[in-house]
């Protein structure tokens, strides 16, 4: 960078700073700022153009175009030239702009007159604020170094957006993050809720962008870098229980923190007038616009690696921590980038709803919520930059979206749908006692889901007969070691003792696939969830699932158990697992212990294979218990994690149902009891069908039950399966319809 620029952009940022330090409105602000750059730049014309809102840009402040234009001079997103800067979030730097691609004149301006144009994005960590814009006469494009000086400019004018210093009375701007902005993301747990926004992690404020002393600056994100690389040389050396994924991410963190071109962007950066924390965020949101572009996904990995370290950075210049230190608000709905499941634990169930950045509908994180039935939002773009503490939230989890400081005709929509929400809870309260009965006269045994401890209250609350299937491996996940037996079996009586006599099926740990144990070596295969998984680990690595199954026979002291086995595919699986099982009972009987009576020992079918199992597998097993969620991933070749094809393929399909009815009547056959656990149990039209279906036993999330209890109620099986054979018979590929359709005309 030639001296001069240099100099010359340093000499603009401090004139900026003493122009910004004299106070003065919003208004009197931009006009010095515009007046400061043009004649700094030699130009005859400089303007800021801000957002008015999402799609909307505003001429706020100009030297040089028509001054009646101010405040009426709009442009949309992507319109001219200003706005394909605001789009693109690049810089345009044409020489003769009037036949650049997408000039759009606009007389009001007077704007004919000017040749060149260059315009830079305002933007913050992604967040696309407004444009800056210099013009002149001749027809010059400007050098590369004057480009820079004004990135840097419009750095310090993100900054000074963000921290209100534009704000003020009349047509000047509103404050940000004031307006009402609507957030859709995906589904991960259904559910609405009002509250207000407790942020998860503290987001980091520079409040001085521009510096004096740019030795002093340098000197300090030398610093700050430094105890950046130890730390993260630390974190790689100490921690020898890491996953190869976490491995990664720390090996690229390493990498981008001894990086010499990231390093010498920021130095560039501070010499020409901005402080070390504004240099790296300057750094910063150049990598999140990137982030928001790269299609490429290894790419997108590595820019969230940087833009996690820029945080760490800011943190450790700025002192700021990562807790917001805010207390929580009334009806807290966490707002967060991501959390692990033991953050969130630690949260409890205060919580009213969630918001996350990213997740997962398969991630621990979402496992927790649902079991809390606490609405979820994932992929919810942006909204950790644009929410506030205590900002007013709606979170609608039926549909996916989130409205951020909604405007009170939203608010009013809302109040309406949870009332309706409120008067449904009522009317499941009051058939909670209520068997679930059909009109035909069928009874219908629903039981919920669980994993943890917490979640046993809810038996009581859902009226569920019992625990159709208890995860165990939630234990195990949300520990940093493996559980000692001692713990596993208090735990285990506990919550025996939490379900007051009702029967709890525990499922022996589930892991692999998507659920790995912090504290295992982790296992780098192609495709984990048809890879070493639950009892396939269980077999070859038996002194865990040995552990667990005295865990267990200790816990139940005598008294009974239900024991059932994920993910067997084979007769020689299940019987080798529940080999297993009378060894422990041989040992435990040895030992003078206990033994469960009566002990019913089950199988999950989660694969197709298990459908087609000989005749003694069905005889030789007290129970099954169809895993839905893992068999239909597996019965379409549709991954349960991939939002591209995991709706794909309906449970109302023909197929699926024909096979599912094979099951039933092998089950009937051999006299075993079956009953279905997956997602589908917990949706009523589906759980209807499965009970035209031939099942007498549906195991759901809590919240389901009453949902699912309400309509089983009030239908008839035989119409509803004469509705499913007219289907059939008409050639449809899914009883959906044909069963909605008799719902609606009869109910
Ligand atoms: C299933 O696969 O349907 C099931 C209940 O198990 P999980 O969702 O825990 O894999
Ligand atoms: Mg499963």
């Amino acid at each position: 960078m030639p001296e001069r620029v240099e100099s010359e952009s340093r000499k603009l940022l401090e004139r900026l700073r003493h122009a910004l330090a004299e106070g003065g409105e919003g208004q009197e602000r931009l006009d010095k700022i515009v007046g400061l750059i043009a004649s700094s730049m030699q130009t005859e014309v400089c303007s800021i153009y801000l957002f008015r809102d999402n799609e909307t840009l505003e001429l706020c402040a100009t030297q040089g175009l028509a001054e009646e234009s101010v405040h009426k001079t709009r442009l949309r997103l992507g319109e001219g030239l200003v706005g394909r800067v605001a789009r693109t979030r690049r810089v345009i730097n044409a020489a003769d702009a009037p036949s650049a691609r997408g000039f759009r004149y606009m007389p009001e301006t007077g704007e004919e007159r000017y040749s060149s144009f260059c315009g830079v994005p305002i933007q913050r960590l992604g967040d696309a604020l407004g444009v800056l814009v210099v013009q002149s006469k001749d027809a010059r494009e400007f050098s590369a170094d004057e480009v820079y000086a004004l990135e840097v400019v419009a750095m310090v004018l993100a900054e000074m957006t963000e921290l209100g210093a534009f704000v003020g009375e009349g047509a000047a701007l509103s404050a940000r993050h004031q307006n009402p902005v609507l957030f859709r993301g995906s589904i991960a747990q259904e559910g609405a809720s009002s509250g207000n926004v407790f942020l998860h992690e503290a987001r980091v404020v520079v409040t001085n962008p521009i510096s004096d002393d740019p030795d002093l600056e340098l000197q300090r994100l030398r610093d700050a870098v430094e105890e950046l690389r130890s730390s993260v040389d630390a974190l790689l050396s100490g921690n020898r229980q890491m996953t190869t994924d976490q491995l990664e991410i720390f090996e690229a963190y390493r990498m981008f923190a001894n990086s010499r071109s990231w390093m010498r962007r920021m130095e560039a950066d501070i010499s020409n007038g901005l402080t070390a924390e504004a240099a790296v965020e300057k750094e910063q949101s150049l990598a999140r616009t990137r982030l928001n572009q790269a299609g490429d996904a290894y790419m997108r990995e590595r820019l969230n690696d940087l833009d996690d370290l820029s945080n760490r950075l800011l943190r450790i210049l700025t002192g700021q921590g990562k807790d917001t230190g805010a207390d929580m608000p009334d009806n807290p709905i966490l707002v967060a980038r991501n959390i692990g499941p033991g953050e969130l634990l630690d949260y409890g169930k205060k919580l009213r709803g969630i918001v996350l950045e990213e997740g997962s509908v398969g991630s621990h994180a979402t496992v927790v919520a649902r079991a809390w039935a606490i609405p979820l939002v994932i992929n919810a773009k942006g909204i950790t930059t644009e929410a506030l503490n205590g900002d007013p939230i709606l979170v609608d989890g039926d549909q996916g979206v989130v409205h951020l400081r909604p405007d009170e005709a939203v608010h009013a929509a809302f109040r309406d749908k949870l009332a309706m929400q409120t008067r449904a809870q009522e009317r499941y309260a009051s058939i909670r006692d209520e068997p679930a009965l059909t009109q035909c006269g069928t009874k219908l045994g629903l039981y919920m889901n669980a994993g943890l401890l917490a979640d046993l209250p809810s038996l009581e609350g859902s009226g569920a007969l019992g625990v159709g299937l208890f995860r165990t491996e939630l234990q195990f996940l949300i520990r940093s070691h493996m559980p000692k037996r001692s713990e596993l079996s208090a735990l285990y009586a506990r919550v025996m003792k939490a379900s007051g006599g009702k029967p709890i099926a525990f499922r022996t740990l589930d892991i692999g696939s998507d659920k790995v144990l912090p504290y295992m070596k982790p296992n780098d295969e192609p495709n984990p969830a048809m890879g070493w998984r639950a009892i396939r680990v269980g077999l070859d690595k038996p002194g865990i699932l040995r552990m667990q199954l005295q865990a267990l026979v200790r816990a139940a002291n005598g008294g009974p158990l239900t024991v059932m086995f994920p993910f067997i595919t084979l007769l020689s699986e299940y019987r080798a697992a529940r080999a297993e099982l009378d060894k422990v009972l041989a040992r435990e009987k040895i030992l003078g212990n206990p033994l469960p009576a009566p002990l019913n020992v089950g199988a999950m079918l989660e694969t197709p294979s298990l459908g087609f199992a000989p005749d003694a597998f069905f005889k030789e097993v007290d129970f099954i218990s169809v895993g839905g969620n893992d068999l239909k991933q597996f019965f379409y070749a549709a991954d349960r994690e991939n939002e591209r094809v995991r709706r794909r393929y309906d449970t109302l399909n023909h197929s699926f149902l024909t096979f599912l009815q094979m099951v039933v009547k092998r089950c009937a056959d051999a006299g075993t009891h079956l009953s279905f656990c997956g997602e589908d149990a917990g949706r009523p039209l589906e759980a209807v069908c499965l009970a035209a279906c031939g099942f007498r036993s549906l195991s759901m999330r809590p919240a389901s039950v009453g949902p699912v209890k309400h309509l089983l109620r009030r239908v008839d099986l035989t119409e509803v399966r004469a509705a499913m054979d007219d289907a059939w018979a008409k050639g449809d590929l899914s009883a959906r319809d044909a069963v909605s359709r008799y719902l609606k005309n009869r109910l």
